[in-house]
């Protein structure tokens, strides 16, 4: 019998996000984060059979109750999401200027995701326990204490001798972490306990130094990982291990607005048609076409309303 996919857990940050406009104007509130984002488009891409929760901490204040109350609206489960009795969730501001050029300016360190595992005698997982596929990203590496990340590895390898599995994508963040030798341990350490692995060629070559694209797949294959996808933007993905199946053609998209969350809507894309059983080059399109839909529109989380009638 093959193997149930229905019940997945995306873990990680997310943050309050204010896009803000001219000066003394309004802000407009959002929400996002890298595993939040991949939840909701794999969420919008499976039948109702499946369940995608989001695995994350945030504050019991009134910010942290509209962001539960959106990831609910996306139908992404929060039965899973802590809530921190005094710290508020990460929050970050986008300023554009005159030129139309994006700046980004973080208020993370202290955020109740930084609890993420943390129980009260030591690492918990609990929480993860449930779920047949667990997916989370070197962001959510890099807010991990020291002591929680090792123990969240401990945990990953009981989980997987259990018959659960573990997608992981690198979003390599220079600034989230101490320095590049620890972040490359912590990714090569992740990519050798998964089952599923998400490169993409700009954040292997920048973590790593690899020569080039085919460096980079060599190397991850390399590790043993033997199935996903190497993104690299709009010249396609390529399969991770050797599989024989023929693969589709990958066509550039012919609109590009904003490619914010191309990767996590990739990997939400990929998940869906893996969970449902597909072969990797089925998934491979289903990746493409949703970060395609993605990036022909601003912002991280294209509306579900917008997203329901753009019919591609
Ligand atoms: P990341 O955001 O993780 O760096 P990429 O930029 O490689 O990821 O984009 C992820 C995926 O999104 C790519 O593998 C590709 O399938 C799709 N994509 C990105 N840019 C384009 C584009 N211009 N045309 C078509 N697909 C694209």
């Amino acid at each position: 019998m093959s193997k149930s996919r229905r019940r997945i857990a995306c873990v990680g940050e997310a943050m309050i996000e204010l896009s803000l406009g001219a000066e003394g104007g309004a802000a407009r509130v959002g929400y996002a984060g890298d595993t939040l984002n991949t939840a909701i488009y794999l969420r919008r891409g499976l039948p109702g059979d499946h369940a995608v929760d989001f695995v994350s901490v945030v504050g019991c204040d009134p910010l942290s109750d509209r962001m539960l109350g959106f990831i609910a609206t996306e139908g992404v489960g929060t039965a899973h999401i802590r809530q921190h009795e005094s710290r508020v969730p990460g929050l970050y501001a986008i300023t554009t200027d005159a030129a139309g050029e994006r700046s980004f300016t973080y208020w993370r360190d202290n955020s109740a995701a930084r609890t993420l595992f943390s129980g009260d005698g030591g690492a918990d997982f609990a929480a993860l326990q449930t779920f047949d596929l667990v997916y989370y990203s070197a962001i959510t590496l890099a807010i991990l204490s020291d002591t929680a990340r090792t123990a969240f590895f401990g945990w990953i390898d009981a989980y997987r001798a259990g018959g659960g599995e573990i997608a992981f994508d690198s979003n390599y963040r220079p600034r989230l972490w101490k320095d590049r030798a620890t972040a490359r341990e912590a990714v090569e350490t992740a990519w050798r306990k998964c089952d599923l692995a998400f490169p993409s060629v700009d954040d292997e070559i920048a973590l790593f130094g690899d020569f080039d694209g085919a460096a980079v797949l060599r190397r991850i294959e390399g590790y043993g990982c033997d199935f996903g996808a190497l993104k690299r933007g709009g010249e396609g993905p390529l399969p991770i291990g050797v599989h024989p199946v023929e693969l589709p053609l990958f066509r550039r998209a012919d609109k590009v607005v904003d490619t914010t969350a191309a990767g996590d809507s990739f990997v939400g894309g990929f998940l869906a048609a893996y969970a449902q059983g597909r072969t990797i080059g089925e998934a491979l399109l289903s990746g493409h076409n949703c970060a395609a839909r993605v990036i022909a529109h601003p912002g991280a989380i294209v509306p579900l309303a917008v997203w329901n009638t753009d019919n591609r």
